[in-house]
């Protein structure tokens, strides 16, 4: 029998451009719509621009709840959507990173920048630590995601990482099948750590 774990809050990393791809904006509203579709509540940072705005944008007109957490200083900016079902204004992106996982269950990256990767790889360290055990996935539309997982693999090659921990990241290009994927999903039980220290 295979274990799924109940969804509620999906936290949605993704970028504050759309990117030159029409495929990115297309992306981005096939995966709100499945999120709205299934009755997950999106929580994700707040704004209405780029993906992120085109994500919520969509979420909302499919009847569903988007919820935005925000800094101070873009919410300053006027960078806040203006019809999320709930918002919340935090201090700096640290705290705002802290919310947004409380809320989430489990979480999607999509395209974008700095930002994203960030977020992407602090979700994934989190549960490579096991501070917690929430499945992270990448939506890899247009192949986006393909020179992070070549890192990966390098890592992996490096001995810097454990297959394991570069397995538990789901990448797909299909936003049912990845949700699909992150409620099937099993933290690994391994620890980082790869063998003992070289002799000196
Ligand atoms: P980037 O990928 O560099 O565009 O950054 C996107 C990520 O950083 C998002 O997941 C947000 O959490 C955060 N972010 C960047 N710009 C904004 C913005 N204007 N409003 C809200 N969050 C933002």
């Amino acid at each position: 029998m295979i274990n799924t774990r109940a969804l509620r809050s999906i936290a949605v990393f993704s970028g504050s451009n759309h990117g030159f791809n029409p495929a990115y904006v297309e992306g981005a509203r096939a995966l709100g719509r499945e999120i709205a579709r299934r009755g997950l509540r999106l929580v994700y940072g707040g704004t209405d621009k780029g993906l992120m705005g085109v994500m919520a944008d969509t979420v909302l007109a499919e009847g569903g709840e988007a919820v935005g957490i925000i800094t101070g200083l873009l919410f300053e900016l006027g960078h806040l959507h203006p019809q999320l079902t709930h918002h919340e204004v935090t201090q700096d992106m640290r705290s705002r990173k802290t919310r947004m996982s409380e809320y989430a269950d489990a979480f999607i990256a999509l395209p974008g920048g700095l930002g994203t990767f960030e977020e992407l790889f602090e979700a994934a360290t989190l549960t490579q630590l096991g501070e917690h055990h929430k499945g992270v996935a990448c939506l890899n539309i247009a192949g986006f995601f393909e020179p992070v997982r070549s890192l990966l693999d390098h890592a992996v090659k490096e001995g810097f990482m454990k297959t394991e921990h570069r397995d538990m990241l789901i990448f797909d290009t299909d936003p049912a099948a990845l949700i699909d994927a992150l409620e099937r999903w099993q933290a690994p039980t391994v620890t980082k750590w790869i063998g003992s220290a070289p002799a000196v």
